[in-house]
C-alpha cells in the first residue's frame, strides 16, 4: 500500500438536494461507502451521479441530510476542509505549468516536505505511465494523458476520499479499458476509499467492488457486480445492467411448463416453483437457439459479435427475443428454431410492479 493514504468510511443519510424549484436532483438518498472500497456509481444520465459527488465533495450543499466521514459529521464542511480530491471528465491542469508542478500544487500549498512531495509525485507518475511526460505543459499531452496527470494530481494530495466524475468518458473506448484497469491498480496500491461516477455499464461492473445503481435521484440498488448482475432487484435495474440485450417476456406456468409469446413456446422448467402469470427476463446470452424446421420461431437476423452471434428472433404473436449463439454453427435468416433457457439463470419478476420475485430467497 502506498504510505499516506487513509481509510474513512462514508454515510449519506436521507439526502435532498433540488437545484432552483426544479426537481429533487437528489431525493432521500441513503448511501454507505465502506472504508478504503472503489464504489462505482452507475446511472443513466439526469439521475444524479455529479450531484452526489458535489454533495460529498462539499462543492453543493445538502438541502436536507447528513453527510458523515468516519464520525465526524462534515455537512457544514467546506470542501478545503474536508481531504476530498476530485478528477472531472477533462481535467484541470494549470495551462502554463508543467504536469510536475500541477501535480504538486496541492501539497505545496499544504506545506509538505519538498522531499515528500517528489517521492509521491514520482510514485504517482510511475504508477500511471507519465513518468517521461512530468516536464510537459497540457497542451504538449495526449488527452488520455491529461487524465492521467489529473489523477496523479488528486493522489499525491493524499485525500480521504477520491472522487472520479466520468473521468474517460471523452477518450476512445480502448484507451478508456487501459485507464479502467489502471484505476484499479492504483486502487489496490493506494487504498482510499474511492467513488467512481459512470453511466457506462461496463465501466461500473468491471471496476467497482460494489456498485450503486441510481435512477431519478434514488438509490435502486447497491451490490457487488455479479449479485447486481444476477439478482437486480427489478426490471429497470436489470435492463440497465445488462452489458448484452435482455428479453423480458410476459409468461404462464402451470404444472412444471412455461408458456411464453401467446403459447407458441412452451418449455418444461426442472425444479423450480413459478407464479401463475409473471414477467421472465432472461439475458440473451442466457437463452439458446436449437434447430427445429418445423419450429415455431423463426431467425430475423444473424449479427457477429466476435466469437458469437446474436440472433433476433420472432414469434407468431409478433414476440422478438434476442439471443447469443457460438460461431460455430449458425442459423440462417428464416431458420426454424426453438428456444432453451438457462432456467437457473433467469429472473423472475411481478408482472405488474417490475419488482423481483423471490428476491429474499436468491
Ligand atoms: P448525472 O450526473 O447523473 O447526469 P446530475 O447530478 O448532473 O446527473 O443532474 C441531476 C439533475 O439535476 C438533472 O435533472 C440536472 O438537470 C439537475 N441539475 C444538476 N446540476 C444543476 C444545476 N447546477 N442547476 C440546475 N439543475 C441542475
Ligand atoms: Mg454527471
Amino acid at each position: 500500500m502506498i504510505t499516506g493514504a487513509k481509510q474513512v468510511g462514508i454515510r449519506i443519510e436521507a439526502a435532498v438536494k433540488s437545484f432552483g424549484r426544479g426537481q429533487r436532483a437528489v431525493d432521500s438518498l441513503d448511501l454507505d461507502i465502506r472504508a478504503g472500497e472503489l464504489l462505482t456509481v452507475l446511472g443513466p444520465s439526469g439521475s444524479g451521479k455529479s450531484t452526489v459527488l458535489s454533495l460529498l465533495a462539499g462543492l453543493a450543499e445538502v438541502d436536507e441530510g447528513r453527510i458523515w466521514f468516519g464520525e465526524q459529521d462534515v455537512t457544514e464542511l467546506p470542501p478545503e476542509a474536508r481531504k476530498v480530491a476530485v478528477v472531472f471528465q477533462s481535467a484541470v491542469l494549470y495551462p502554463h505549468l508543467t504536469l510536475r508542478e500541477s501535480i504538486s500544487f496541492a501539497p505545496k500549498l499544504a506545506k509538505t516536505p519538498k522531499d515528500e512531495i517528489d517521492r509521491r509525485v514520482t510514485e504517482a507518475a510511475s504508477w500511471l505511465q507519465i513518468s517521461a511526460l512530468l516536464d510537459r505543459r497540457p497542451h504538449e499531452v495526449s488527452g488520455g494523458e491529461r487524465q492521467r496527470a489529473a489523477i496523479a494530481k488528486a493522489v499525491v494530495s493524499r485525500p480521504a476520499l477520491l472522487l472520479m466524475d466520468e473521468p474517460f468518458s471523452a477518450l476512445d473506448a480502448q484507451l478508456r479499458r487501459a485507464l479502467r484497469t489502471q484505476v484499479v491498480r492504483l486502487h489496490q496500491e493506494f487504498s482510499a476509499t474511492t467513488v467512481f461516477v459512470t453511466h457506462d455499464q461496463e465501466e461500473a461492473l468491471g471496476m467497482g467492488d460494489r456498485v450503486a445503481v441510481m435512477r431519478d435521484g434514488r438509490l435502486e440498488q447497491i451490490a457487488p457486480p455479479l449479485e447486481l448482475y444476477r439478482n437486480p432487484v427489478n426490471t429497470w435495474v436489470a435492463n440497465f445492467v445488462s452489458l448484452q440485450p435482455l428479453n423480458l417476456i410476459p409468461a404462464r406456468y402451470e404444472a412444471g411448463h412455461v408458456s411464453l409469446c401467446d403459447g407458441a413456446v412452451r418449455l418444461a422448467v426442472p425444479d423450480r416453483e413459478l407464479p401463475a402469470q409473471f414477467t421472465l427476463g432472461v439475458r440473451s446470452e442466457n437463452l439458446r437457439l436449437k434447430p427445429a424446421g418445423e419450429g415455431s420461431l423463426r431467425v430475423l437476423t444473424a449479427e457477429a459479435v466476435g466469437e458469437q452471434v446474436k440472433y433476433t428472433v420472432a414469434a407468431p404473436d409478433g414476440t422478438q427475443l434476442v439471443a447469443l449463439g457460438g460461431a460455430d454453427r449458425v442459423f440462417s435468416p428464416d431458420a426454424g428454431v426453438e428456444l432453451a433457457v438457462d432456467w437457473p439463470r433467469a429472473m423472475v419478476f411481478d408482472p405488474d410492479t417490475g419488482e423481483r420475485v423471490g428476491a429474499a430467497a436468491a
